[in-house]
């Protein structure tokens, strides 16, 4: 009982554990995280499905900036065919944090280059394949609210 009050709890994109919540309905689970977070208490999610998106769906991607000029209202977020979907993804960002906050969880490990959960990349907006420097728009506001948020590549280096 000690020892599972002292693990760290940890949020992690559900899609690196192996559900198929991407928009192409597949996967990207890494059996490195999934080894890792055996030492910790973890909670999955995915904030799209969250959003309301269903799987297969359309990509969607941030025009006009990343997660943080997101949450400032300077960018929004759309759909490969256009359907503004800002409203939703963000309502679904603030979800994610409440329930970090009812949960005691400090930290994420999230998939990088997703416009919701990306850490240091995401996608321009032209679903062009093209990356820019950014943060996903689920990340930015974790962050904001002093929630440590890792990419799965950072949190391999992290020394335990
Ligand atoms: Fe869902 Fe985030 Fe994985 Fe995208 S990166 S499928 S939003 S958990």
């Amino acid at each position: 009982m000690r020892d599972r009050l002292r693990k760290e709890k940890v949020l992690v994109s559900a899609c690196l554990l192996g559900v198929g919540c991407r928009p192409d309905g597949k996967a990207k689970k890494d059996e490195v995280i999934v080894t890792l977070l055996n030492k910790t208490i973890y909670f999955i999610l995915c904030p799209e499905i969250l959003a309301g998106f269903g799987v297969p769906r359309q990509r969607i991607e941030i025009e006009g900036g990343d997660g943080e000029k997101l949450l400032d209202g300077e960018a929004k977020v759309f759909t490969e065919k256009g359907l503004d979907v800002t409203d939703k993804i963000i309502k679904a960002a603030h979800i994610v944090l409440e329930l970090c906050r009812m949960a005691g969880i400090k930290k994420a490990v999230f998939k990088e280059k997703s416009p919701s959960c990306g850490n240091n990349f995401i996608y321009d907006g032209t679903f062009s394949g093209r990356l820019i420097k950014g943060k996903g728009v689920v990340t930015a506001l974790l962050e904001r609210n002093g929630i440590e948020v890792f990419s799965e590549e950072e949190y391999k280096k992290k020394k335990f």
